[in-house]
């Protein structure tokens, strides 16, 4: 479940620290150590998968509730209405740095298309 060499596993495990948004047995929130945007959250499933290419069948109601707790998280938040953008990097090219796999919630800003 969890990688020794992984930060995000130890932000789960709480051996580094962050500021949390949601936290639920199977999801953790926390916000960006890095903002791109006035709300950027990082939402990320407690099992380490790699990335969506790692991902299993299996864990499709796993990403389908992440999904879920980010539509919660944004209402909450009182964003839902203006907008945001939900953004997961996949690999090199993708713009991945941190290899557990993760969903940015982004909002409060206008956000611009295409992506860098
Ligand atoms: P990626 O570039 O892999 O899509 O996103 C990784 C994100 O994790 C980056 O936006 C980066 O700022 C964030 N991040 C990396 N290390 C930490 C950390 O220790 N704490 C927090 N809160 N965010 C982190
Ligand atoms: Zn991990």
């Amino acid at each position: 479940m969890k990688d020794p060499n992984c930060i995000f596993c130890k932000i789960i495990a709480k051996e580094i620290p962050s500021k949390i948004a949601f936290e639920n047995e199977e999801i953790l929130a926390f916000h960006d150590i890095s903002p791109q945007a006035p709300v950027h959250i990082v939402f990320i499933p407690k099992k380490h998968i790699v990335s969506l290419s790692d991902v299993k069948n299996e864990d499709s109601a796993l990403l389908g509730n992440i999904l879920v707790q980010i539509r919660d998280v944004a209402k909450n938040l009182g964003i839902a209405e203006n907008g945001y953008r939900v953004v997961n990097n996949t690999g090199k090219n993708g713009g991945q740095t941190v290899f557990h796999i993760h969903f940015h919630l982004l909002a409060e800003r206008q956000l611009h298309w295409p992506p860098g």
